[in-house]
């Protein structure tokens, strides 16, 4: 590629919506442009960074026994029937009709499709397993696309799925391709972690999530220190402390006017926000449900949601207060409270000597026992781990970060195949449903993911298995003839070896060349100079490091046959 003719429409300024470095640095550097929210063009930079993550995707994919199929983005209405999602999976599935008014979907993820697929078209358990994945277009229309690729209304996801005779086949299946998105990370040059996820949308029983630990990720994910348990936050759990003790009085009422707030009846009554019980009133199904959590965590919803069965509910909003007036808006309580139901953390069970409302204006319930007071009908695990909170397995301590989810993996059981009947007879004549994986990477989210990790202030540092290009060759003064004739002579022995390579042949400064180098941030570069003039030398510099060594064409070919041998190495060695 020679930059002189290539589309590489590099910025000066970041664009105003790019709140992230990747966004700002894909579009900085000419990888990429906005169309409209969430959708975005792969200009021929951005593009060979897809493919070359795409390659790593299918040698892993097809080395681990996955067969690659094309499946269509747009879906009729009445698959998603049968799955029940047409309803479930509301406005962020994109709608359109065909000229005779039928109903269409485009894919927000392709396990109806492939379902479909698989019961028409297989009835033998000899055909099983059977692994299909696919790389194309999916569409969700988010409620906040932002962050550029990272998420997106329309973005390139590698999605697989697996069918098998049975549970055990299936959780083979789901850790061949747990071990394979390992290895297709590690190839694609990003520090990862596995952790326990929620299923979702997508349903089934078992999953995990692949985060890539970066400050601008979304998810929350909790890891000890000691052993290997992670979790998403969502639904991460922790050992409880023992419980608070009380002095074994009698709880006695006391005067907090216009103290509603925690904080404020905290520091009104000199007492830790943890000798207080937090009542939140949901509305459940249309009905009241109040919610106990000690005064210092916060309820978490996804760990709700699995508690009560049910997506329908929400914290009480101002037309529910007005609803059920019984309860007063910061002073409601357990004690002799009336609701369908009392859900609380197991943190509260056998709590004593607490702080609550006492369910009249302006005054508060000290010295509160569960048990004796108040009980509740529920005691689960419904608060969020945070940072120093004790391991549920080791008792080792807990940390959090931030990480950007790129791949998850799901044990999908029969969610699919029984409503949908994919079925297949077994070897004793009977007619079973097949046992279902769903296996998920952003490939385009990854590729933003890993410019999260890899970057500096001048640009991008790409590693070098999904890098635009091997090699820069940036000749400076590009009108003198030597000069211009060596470069042109390595990016020749370059493009024999089929190695992808960039040559600054434009007629610009030094200063502009590297500002565009750094930006672009290919891992290698070969600088034709003085040096050249001089001993006939080139300059190779390492972008990461900033490493930069004087040496003879001849030696500078040898030690990027050296690192493209390596990359080599990591390949799947498929017999
Ligand atoms: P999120 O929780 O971030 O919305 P998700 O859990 O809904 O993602 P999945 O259904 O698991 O996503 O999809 C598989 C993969 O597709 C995700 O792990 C992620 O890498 C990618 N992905 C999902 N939504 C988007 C999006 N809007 N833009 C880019 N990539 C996405
Ligand atoms: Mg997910």
């Amino acid at each position: 590629m020679k930059q002189s003719s290539a589309f590489i429409p590099t910025l000066k300024d970041s664009p105003a919506d790019a709140e992230v470095a990747s966004h700002r640095l894909l579009v900085r550097a000419g990888f990429m442009r906005r169309v409209a929210s969430g959708i975005y063009e792969l200009l021929p930079l951005g593009a060979r960074v897809v493919r070359n993550i795409e390659r790593i995707v299918r040698e892993e994919m097809n080395a681990a026994g996955a067969q690659e199929v094309i499946l269509p983005i747009m879906q009729p209405r009445e698959l998603w029937e049968e799955s029940g999602r047409w309803s479930k999976y509301g406005p962020e599935m994109m709608r359109l009709k065909d000229r005779a008014d039928r109903d269409f979907g485009l894919g927000p993820t392709h396990e109806e499709v492939i379902t479909d697929l698989v019961r028409s078209n297989v009835s033998s358990w000899r055909d099983l397993p059977l692994n299909l994945y696919q790389i194309g277009d999916k569409f969700r229309d988010e409620m906040r696309p932002r962050f550029g690729l990272l998420r997106g209304r329309e973005f390139i996801m590698k999605d697989g799925y697996s069918f098998d005779r049975d549970e055990e086949g299936m959780r083979r299946s789901y850790q061949a391709m747990y071990d394979a998105y390992g290895r297709i990370f590690t190839r694609s040059g990003c520090t990862w972690r596995a952790v326990e996820a929620d299923t979702g949308l997508i349903g089934g029983d078992v999953s995990h999530e692949f985060m890539v630990p970066a400050a601008v990720g979304e998810d929350d994910i909790a890891y000890c220190e000691g052993c290997d348990y992670a979790a998403n936050v969502t639904l991460a759990t922790f050992k409880r402390a023992e419980p608070l003790r009380g002095e074994g009085k009698a709880a006695e009422k006391v005067h907090t006017p216009e103290k509603r707030t925690i904080e404020e009846v905290s520091s009104f009554l000199g007492l830790g926000p943890d000798r207080f019980i937090k009542c939140l009133m949901f509305l459940v199904e249309d009905k009241p449900v109040a919610v106990l959590v000690p005064g210092d965590r916060e309820a978490n919803e996804t760990k709700l949601e699995r508690v009560l069965g049910t997506d329908e509910f929400r914290l009480f909003i101002e037309d529910d207060w007005k609803r059920f007036p019984s309860y007063l808006q910061g002073f409601v309580g357990p004690v002799g409270l009336q609701a369908a139901e009392v859900i609380a953390d197991v943190a509260l069970a056998g709590a004593g000597g607490m702080v609550c409302g006492a369910n009249e204006e302006d005054y508060h319930l000290a010295g509160v026992d569960e048990g004796r007071d108040f009980t509740a009908g529920r005691f689960e695990d419904i608060t969020s781990a945070r940072e120093g909170d004790v391991c549920p397995r080791c008792s080792g301590t807990l940390r959090i970060e931030a990480g950007i989810e790129v791949g998850q993996v799901f044990q999908l059981g029969l969610k699919y195949s029984e409503p949908m009947r994919c079925y297949y007879d077994d070897e004793d004549g009977v007619s079973r449903p097949m046992v279902m994986g769903t296996y998920g990477i952003g490939v385009t989210r990854l590729m933003s993911a890993i410019i999260e990790q890899h970057h500096d202030e001048r640009g991008m540092l790409w590693p070098l298995a999904v890098a635009p290009a091997l090699l820069h060759i940036l000749p400076l003064n590009y009108e003198r003839e030597e000069r211009r004739s060596a470069a042109r002579e390595l990016y020749e022995r370059c493009q024999e070896r089929g190695w992808e390579v960039l040559l600054d042949d434009r007629e610009e400064s030094a200063g502009v060349k590297f500002a565009d180098a750094d930006l672009i941030g290919i891992p290698y570069r070969a600088v034709v100079g003085k040096g050249y003039d001089e001993d006939g030398t080139i300059e190779l510099q390492v972008r990461t490091t900033g490493e930069k060594n004087k040496m003879d064409m001849d030696s500078l070919m040898g030690l990027l046959q050296q690192a493209v041998d390596t990359l080599a190495d990591e390949r799947p060695h498929v017999s």
